[in-house]
């Protein structure tokens, strides 16, 4: 029998609702391929920051350094929110676990199952045949940059003489380009050998050289994927006018950040979509969407999206193809049959499949 440690981090809101059932699906996927998982369990984000002050503790990080694959729900809450910077915010927890397992990767798969076509705004002949795959860098760029906010006599203010003066920095460095370029060819030759990368190479330095660095890749390594370069506006206009003609898209933190949730949007639910967090090491997966703190401790979130993180887990970290198809099909078969949580729900949709967040892991459960 093969074993797996598995770092669970509920987090916050629906979190500890929808990791639930990514740990029944788990265990029904072992169960069937002989092979036991073995949880820990850690603190992230804001109860994390109750419990002990910081929203990543030392032990929760060495917790999932030593685990074989850590599964994340999600982070965030009115009750945390501050604009003082002295003070912690659970994303702190998100930023910290992706660079303390060195996460450079996040792939973020979007797909659109047949039954729920009818949940996107777009025209049905638009989002016909999409899959596409996100590959954002997730460990550099604007979000890890030098930043700082200081008083400035030049930038007074309405409020008064002093004005304060803010900066963020995108910064990448050439080896942190070569990598991720790495990862979305490598992605291209398994699904249809293209790959489209995202920039602003007319106006920003770090575009400049994130265009070269991905064209040298190219032309050395994988020549035989198709490479298309777009500006991130352009393609942001594209995303929404012929989002099927894309396969891997690959591009820097902020932009993928901004473009993988309009991806999202294309299916019509955020409640849906998985992704998963690639290093070197130990890899993260997790839902796309947050912690959803308006509908929490109520039963009725989504447990799709965790549990479609369960099967990407199965993919990547441990090579169990046939388990994670098992799920996709389940998944896909749980829709076919009509059942709905709210947030998929339509006005077709009868009152009696309707169901809440436990009830939609146990019928993918039975279909495993
Ligand atoms: P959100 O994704 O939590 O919620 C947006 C909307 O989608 C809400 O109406 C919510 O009810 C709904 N929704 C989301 N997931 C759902 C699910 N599984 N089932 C049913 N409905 C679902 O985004 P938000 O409201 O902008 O943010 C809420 C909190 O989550 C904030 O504190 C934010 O910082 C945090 N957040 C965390 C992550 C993360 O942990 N990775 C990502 C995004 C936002």
């Amino acid at each position: 029998m093969k074993e797996y440690k598995i770092c669970l981090l509920p987090g916050d809101g629906i979190g500890p609702e929808i990791i639930a059932e990514g740990v029944k699906v788990l265990d029904a996927v072992g169960a069937k391929y002989d092979t036991a998982f073995e949880y820990t369990e850690a603190s992230i984000g804001g109860c994390a920051i109750d419990a002990y002050g910081t929203a990543l503790p030392d032990s929760t990080l060495e917790a999932a350094k030593a685990s074989d694959a850590v599964l994340l729900a999600a982070v965030g809450g009115p009750k945390w929110d501050t604009t003082d910077p002295s003070k912690p915010r659970p994303e702190q927890g998100l930023l910290g676990i992706r660079k303390g397992l060195e996460l450079y990767t996040n792939l973020r798969p979007v797909q659109i199952f047949s039954a729920l076509a009818g949940a996107s705004t777009l025209k049905p002949e638009v989002i016909a045949g999409v899959d596409l795959m996100m590959v954002r860098e997730l460990t550099g760029g604007v979000y890890f940059g030098r930043r700082e906010r200081f008083y400035d006599e030049e930038g007074a203010g309405v409020n008064g003489a002093r004005g304060q003066r803010a900066y963020d920095t995108m910064e990448y460095r050439e080896y942190e380009i070569e990598r991720i370029a790495r990862q979305a060819f490598e992605a291209a030759r398994k699904r249809r050998g293209k790959v489209t990368s995202v920039d602003k190479a007319n106006v920003l330095e770090s575009s400049r050289l994130w265009r070269e660095i991905v064209h040298a890749i190219h032309d050395a390594d994988y020549p035989d994927v198709e490479l298309e370069d777009i500006l991130v506006d352009n393609c942001a206009m594209q995303l929404i006018t012929r989002p099927a003609d894309f396969d891997v898209m690959v591009t820097e933190n902020m932009f993928g950040d901004i473009l993988s949730d309009e991806a999202a949007q294309i299916t019509g639910s955020l409640g849906m979509l998985a992704s998963a967090s690639l290093g070197d090491g130990t890899a993260l997966y997790e839902p796309s969407h947050g912690s959803a703190p308006d509908i929490a401790g109520r039963g009725i979130a989504n447990p799709l999206a965790q549990i479609l993180s369960v099967e990407m887990m199965l993919r990547y970290s441990f090579a169990m193809q046939e388990g994670a198809d098992d799920i996709r099909r389940a998944v896909t078969e749980v829709l076919d049959a009509g059942w709905r949580t709210g947030d998929i729900a339509d006005a077709d949709t009868p009152a009696d499949k309707t169901v809440g967040t436990a009830r939609m892991g146990s019928l993918v459960v039975e279909r495993l």
